[in-house]
C-alpha cells in the first residue's frame, strides 16, 4: 500500500475549493510528513481514502517516489501537453528528471535539460534528454531553438531560473511554475508580449487526482528507481542523509529503518 500525502480533513462541506474539486488548494490544506506529523515511522496512519494498493512487483522503498511522480503528472495536467512540443526543463534534479520522463510519454518532439551541476546534466542524458547545457542560452547559441519552446517548466524555484524561462517561451507557448520559489522571489513578465503571443504562464500545485495515476505509471516502469534513488542509508546515517541533501549531492536519498 502507497498513501497520498493529502489527507481529506476538510469536509467538502465546509471549503470552498474542495467543494469545487480544487483539493489541492484547500483552505485547511494538511499533508501526513510535511504538515501532520506521522511521517517519519514504521506505521503511519491515513486515511483510507487516500490509500491505492501496489502490485506485488512494486518494492515498497522504491514506492516513495509515487509521490513526487503524482506532482509531476499534476504538472502534466495542468500543461495538457500536446504532442510534437518542444519541451525546455529548468532543474534536474529529481523533480525536473521526471518532468522529462513524463515529457517522453507525452511524445514531446524534444526535451532540453538546463542546469548548472554537470552531474546532474549527465543524468538528464543517461535518461534521453535531446540536449542538456548550463544555460538555455547555450542551447539557443547552438542553433537549437531559435522560436523558443512550446513548454518550459522551471523545476528549480529559482528567481533567475524562472525569469530567463519565461522568457524563453515561443510563441503560443506555456511557461509553467512546478519548482518551489521563495515567497519573495519575484519575476518580470512582458504584458505585451503575453497578449501579442498568446503566452500562458500557469502553475501546478502538489498534487490533485493524480496519486493513483502515478502508481499505475510507476508500476508500469515509467522511472527507474535506480536512477532516482540515488543513495539507500541506514537508519542510523540519518545525519548524513541530511547533510547530503543540504549540499545538493545525489538526488532522492533514501533513509532505511
Ligand atoms: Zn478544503
Amino acid at each position: 500500500m502507497s498513501g497520498s500525502p493529502s489527507t481529506p480533513r476538510c469536509t467538502a462541506t465546509k471549503c470552498h475549493y474542495c467543494r469545487r474539486g480544487r483539493n489541492n488548494l484547500c483552505e485547511r490544506w494538511a499533508a501526513i510528513g510535511v504538515t501532520v506529523a506521522g511521517g517519519a515511522a514504521q506505521f503511519a496512519r491515513a486515511p483510507v481514502a487516500n490509500c491505492v494498493p501496489l502490485p506485488e512487483h512494486v518494492r515498497t522503498e522504491d514506492a516513495a517516489l509515487i509521490e513526487p511522480l503524482s506532482c509531476a503528472v499534476r504538472g502534466y495536467d495542468i500543461l495538457r501537453a500536446e504532442l510534437a512540443s518542444h519541451v525546455l526543463i529548468y532543474g534536474a534534479g529529481t523533480m525536473g528528471l521526471m518532468m522529462l520522463e513524463l515529457a517522453k510519454r507525452t511524445g514531446a518532439s524534444s526535451v532540453d535539460v538546463v542546469d548548472v551541476n554537470p552531474e546532474r546534466l549527465a543524468t538528464a542524458r543517461t535518461l534521453g534528454c535531446t540536449s542538456a547545457a548550463e544555460s538555455a542560452a547555450e542551447l539557443a547559441e547552438s542553433g537549437g531553438r531559435p522560436r523558443g519552446w512550446d513548454v518550459v517548466i522551471d523545476a528549480t524555484g529559482n528567481a533567475r531560473a524562472i525569469q530567463d524561462g519565461l522568457e524563453r517561451v515561443g510563441r503560443g507557448g506555456t511557461f509553467l511554475q512546478f519548482g518551489v520559489a521563495d515567497y519573495v522571489a519575484r519575476a518580470t513578465i512582458e504584458p505585451y508580449r503575453v497578449y501579442n503571443q498568446e503566452i500562458t504562464i500557469t502553475g501546478s500545485m502538489a498534487v490533485l487526482h493524480s496519486y493513483e495515476r502515478a502508481a499505475e505509471l510507476f508500476a508500469a516502469g515509467v522511472l527507474d528507481p535506480e536512477v532516482f534513488i540515488s543513495d539507500r542509508l541506514p537508519l542510523e546515517k540519518y545525519p548524513q542523509a541530511l547533510e547530503q541533501f543540504a549540499a545538493g549531492i545525489g538526488r532522492k536519498i533514501q533513509v532505511l529503518p
